[in-house]
């Protein structure tokens, strides 16, 4: 199984991102995780970044004059190994005391992007600190970089968030996995990096998103079933509207139906209906998007929004 975990497995509400509150979230999610391996289930899972990744943006921001600011593809890098640990640490305390032994590890994973992916026409993902028009202005004209006005807060940089079309590390995520280890993987969306036509890969300053990231991660190592795991019971159709209902078994010609009529969210839960839609519909046999809470109850089929190819899970 693929498990993505959001943003709200680590870090919760408006809580001041202390280590200490997200171990303590870790702590949380990592019981939820070990129940899914004493179920059986054999895990890769992956994660969001955002929150640590604007962190570590913030100090590159104001310490620059005395350290070199580090690149975006290495900031998401930097975040992979921290939440890797947290999650290494916390998952193993949690299998331990259930009686379990088994291997759990974090692989710095890259993320194939192509260099011809339409995304590159037109930076759309906010990242880094929120900064005053003029500076923002500056860095338009000097480094050739695109800004936008968020709100009241000010202006933020704006990167290019193309489609994730390889996992460079499949291979020894399936190696790990065959050996009976919980592999953390692919965190924040993994790395982006194209490969040059010379063969060569190299980091870019881009986002790809985690929910389609674990998609392909899904794809790629052939695992059975993808779950999403985030802060809503599934997705809902009328979201935030009085009509609002969640949707709970649905087929992929009823999943199609729903996205030619619902705009989901660009930012939220559009990349997961669409990560959902394609991994039923390149093969995998079920995807769950649901509650961190319902995380065993998701995989069984039985609780948050159900992607099956057909009627009953059949194929
Ligand atoms: P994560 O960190 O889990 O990726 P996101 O904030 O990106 O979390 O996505 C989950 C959020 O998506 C929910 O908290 C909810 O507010 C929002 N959302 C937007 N549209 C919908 C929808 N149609 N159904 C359910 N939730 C939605
Ligand atoms: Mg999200």
């Amino acid at each position: 199984m693929v498990v993505a975990l959001g943003g709200n497995a680590i870090l919760r509400g408006k809580q001041l991102n202390s280590y200490a509150d997200q171990f303590e979230n870790v702590r949380r999610t990592s019981r939820q995780m070990a129940q899914l391996v004493a179920a059986g289930y054999q895990l890769v899972l992956t994660h969001g970044n955002g929150p640590q990744v604007g962190n570590l943006l913030i100090q590159n921001e104001a310490a620059a004059d005395l350290v070199p600011p580090v690149p975006l593809d290495v900031c998401g890098a930097e975040t992979q190994g921290q939440i890797g640990y947290m999650i290494q640490q916390s998952l193993r305390n949690e299998l331990t005391a259930l009686g379990l032994t088994r291997p759990v590890v974090t692989l710095v994973t890259q993320v194939l992007v192509d260099a011809d992916d339409p995304a590159f026409a037109a930076p759309t993902k906010p990242v880094g600190p929120f900064f005053p028009r003029d500076v923002a202005e500056q860095r338009m004209r000097t480094k050739g970089e695109t800004w936008t006005e968020i709100d009241a807060r000010g202006w933020r940089k704006l990167v290019c968030s193309p489609q994730p079309s390889g996992i460079v590390e499949a291979d020894a995520i399936h190696i790990m996995v065959d050996a009976g280890a919980v592999v953390v993987a692919g965190g924040g969306g993994g790395v982006p990096v194209r490969r040059r036509p010379d063969g060569r890969l190299q980091g870019l300053e881009v986002v790809v998103d985690k929910d389609l990231a674990a998609y392909r991660l899904a794809l790629e190592v052939g695992a059975e079933a993808l779950l999403v795991l985030t802060d809503v019971p599934g997705v809902a159709v009328d979201f935030g509207k009085p009509t609002q209902r969640f949707l709970r078994r649905v087929t992929l010609a009823e999943l199609e139906d729903h996205l030619v009529r619902e705009p989901f969210s660009a930012g939220s839960m559009g990349p997961k209906v669409r990560a959902a839609y394609r991994f039923v519909h390149d093969g995998g046999r079920q995807a769950t998007i649901c509650a961190l809470e319902d995380a065993l109850a998701g995989l069984r089929g039985d609780a948050g929004t159900v992607v099956e190819r057909a009627e009953g899970g059949r194929r």
